[in-house]
């Protein structure tokens, strides 16, 4: 049974508070007290504590800075003296560093105190893990109702925690992150010293570092307003993928969501990209491809035929695409672009002419566009309308052309030289390319598969 122990509130003079503590005589922590309460355990649970591993809180591959150490004074002295500050964008993702059972939660705050960070506690998010050993972790500043783990919720280290975020008392975005003693009345009780394991040398992050998790991998997770897919872009580096959001009132997201997700619609295999001559938002997916219209606030998917029935395995496909030679070539994403392509151009079939000519300049797609349907015949002519032009063949001689001759029309505000598609959508892109920390790295690269 473990007893509640008077202890002191600031621990500056315990370095190695938590490896030292059986050291210190129960009368010097007495004297030491100044009003803080733990809940002690026995020596053998310390030994335990010891032994507990420790990882950063973040998934595996990305660096973060370390904007505030530990004993660094102001914010991080007293109750909190051993905690670290690392840098990330709100909406970044966090991992459990260590497992327990989610002890204390709060998402609902959507402030913060920047200009005077002490002045309220109230508006801290907060996640706290209890180790069961009478420690428990906690994050803190979490994005409002970022929460993706619930009360009383068992949580193993690795785990998905939720979103980091700018509220309550910060100055900047970033995870507050400490080590404490629990105190069922406080989210942040009096934290000690803790070593993660993949931190170099002492296993200290110390301030203007930045680090490297080993925590478990997160292929994919939700961000600010959408979903962060890394599974299809094409390397398996940590940190670079797809983004699929409702930023600018276009519903990627909740379409995808309402499609049944990667699941069903696959993996995004290109960026969001916008197409000026007909006003509409693209995103490819592995099997269908969603496209907005601006003018009619509509969402259309189109499907992408040859590709394998759904619902597919997202284990399995990944096994597939790991066994395909992938690289930053951008294999993958060509194959189905290349089968977007074709499936688009269909109806240029039944039209050897006009093929002919479509395929007569450098980028038709760019130039003309797409068909939008099947070619219509009149006795006046042939005529198919594309994407940003219309081709037509006459039957008759007209003041312009002679019968037979195939003609290029170029439409009311049609813009002739928007470049629609650009390779550069099937680039993947660093999660939160917006954020002027470039500190995203590409991890170790996949094991070659023999
Ligand atoms: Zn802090």
């Amino acid at each position: 049974m473990s007893r509640l122990v008077p202890v002191l509130s600031v621990l500056h003079a315990m370095e190695e508070s938590y490896l030292a503590l059986p050291k210190i005589s129960r009368r010097r922590l007495l004297v030491l007290s100044a009003g803080a309460l733990l809940t002690a355990s026995p020596l053998g649970s310390l030994t335990a504590r010891a032994a507990a591993s420790y990882k950063l809180p973040y998934p595996q591959g990305l660096v973060w800075p370390c904007v505030q150490g530990i004993n660094s004074g102001g914010s991080h002295s007293g109750r909190a003296a051993f905690a670290w500050d690392f840098r990330m964008p709100e909406g970044s993702p966090l991992l459990a560093s260590r497992g327990g059972v989610v002890s204390m939660l709060k998402q609902d705050s959507n402030a913060n105190c920047r200009q005077n960070i002490y002045a309220c506690p109230e508006l801290n998010n907060y996640i706290v893990i209890d180790h069961g050993d009478g420690t428990s972790s906690c994050y803190l500043h979490g994005y409002p109702g970022g929460a993706r783990i619930r009360l009383g919720q068992t949580v193993r280290q690795g785990d998905y925690l939720g979103l980091s975020g700018f509220t309550g008392q910060a100055a900047g975005p970033h995870v507050h992150f400490q080590v404490q003693y629990n105190d069922p009345r406080l989210y942040l009780s009096q934290s000690f010293l803790i070593r993660f394991d993949e931190v170099p040398g002492d296993g200290v992050p110390v301030r203007r570092g930045s680090y490297q998790s080993a925590n478990a991998p997160l292929p994919d997770f939700d961000i600010r307003d959408g979903h962060f897919y890394t599974q299809s872009n094409g390397t398996g580096a940590p940190g670079h993928g797809f983004s699929v959001t409702n930023e600018q009132n276009v519903p990627m997201w909740t379409i995808l969501l309402g499609g049944g997700g990667a699941t069903t619609v696959g993996y995004p295999l290109s960026r969001r990209f916008y197409v000026p001559g007909v006003d509409k938002v693209y995103q490819i997916f592995q099997r269908q491809i969603f496209e907005w219209s601006n003018p009619d606030q509509l969402m259309r998917a189109i499907n992408i035929p040859e590709l394998p029935p759904q619902p597919i395995d997202p284990a399995s496909w990944l096994a597939t695409q790991n066994a395909l030679p992938v690289g930053p070539d951008l294999a993958v994403a060509d194959r189905f672009w290349d089968q977007y392509v074709q499936s688009r151009l269909a109806p240029l079939d039944s039209q050897p002419r006009m093929k002919e000519v479509y395929w007569s300049v450098d980028d038709p797609i760019s130039r003309f566009g797409f068909p939008l349907g099947p070619a219509t015949d009149t006795p006046q002519g042939v005529s198919m309308r594309f994407e940003r032009v219309g081709f037509s063949i006459s039957r008759r001689d007209s003041g312009f052309s002679k019968a037979g001759d195939l003609s290029v029309s170029v439409g009311g505000d049609m813009v002739l030289d928007a470049q629609p598609f650009s390779r550069q959508v099937f680039q993947p892109e660093p999660l939160f390319p917006e954020y002027d920390l470039n500190v995203l790295q590409p991890g170790p690269a996949p094991a070659p598969l023999a």
